[in-house]
């Protein structure tokens, strides 16, 4: 029976071997770390070659059958991570680091970005060191897994002064600590602590401040607060 078993995935393994194989190969699939660009020629042995993006930010020409073989998987900056130490701290989860680089360059520069009223628009700009990949790069390395790109100044730019890997809590935890104290009958508290004294959503408050209210009487109403809503209070 187990020996039926095994037979049975090896040929399992051999069809989809010899599908995959003949599989088309076109501009945006991605293998591993590479992204296909497009076809480029045909090697001195007759094979099929193809021009790739790697999340590295490096070109790479391969050939078709490495690609669908699985035996290339990137400009070569996978090996050689995996033969050096960083291979150990960091894994081979960080990848994507070039499309991270990508994004935040289309949020702040281009219009037509469905992120750019909330970055660009705002003003929020990319460094001149960081318009070029290899700088972005050299300055924040991979990203570590949990993490994400934070600017530590809600309103900076993206700069190396102005940006660290942080998990969304970190993140969160910073955006609180920038948001301002509100000032109510000559008592200042944080946002957290208003909401605990009178029994608020945060949540509401900060939204609140977002759509540009001042006056901390609005502020700190209670009155279009339905009941359910009070237990995220402790929240903040
Ligand atoms: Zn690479």
């Amino acid at each position: 029976m187990s020996k039926f078993w095994v037979r049975a995935s090896y040929n399992l393994q051999n069809v989809g071997g010899t599908v995959r194989k003949h599989k088309l190969i076109v501009a945006g699939d991605r293998f591993n770390r590479l992204i296909v660009l497009g076809e480029c020629g045909i090697s001195n042995s007759g094979k099929r070659l193809f021009s790739c993006l790697c999340d590295c930010g490096t070109n790479a020409v391969v050939v078709g059958g490495n690609l669908n073989s699985g035996t290339t998987g990137s400009c070569g900056c996978l090996n050689s991570e995996i033969t050096s130490t960083r291979c150990t701290t960091h894994g081979l989860a960080d990848t994507g680091i070039y499309f991270i680089w990508r994004a935040l360059i289309s949020r702040c520069n281009n219009p037509k970005n469905k992120g750019f009223k909330n970055y660009g628009g705002r003003g929020i700009k990319v460094s001149d060191h960081w318009l070029k990949f290899e700088n972005f790069f050299e300055d924040m390395g991979y990203k570590p897994e949990g993490k994400s790109l934070d600017r530590v100044d809600n309103d900076g730019d993206y700069s190396v002064e102005n940006c660290r890997w942080a998990t969304r809590k970190e993140q969160a935890n910073n955006r609180r600590k920038n948001l301002p104290k509100i000032t109510l009958d000559g008592v200042t508290l944080s946002i957290g602590d208003w909401a605990n004294r009178l029994k608020l959503n945060p949540a509401s408050v900060r939204n609140r401040l977002r759509k540009g209210v001042t006056d901390p009487n609005k502020l700190l109403s209670t009155s279009r607060l339905p009941n359910k809503t009070l237990t995220g209070a402790l929240q903040c």
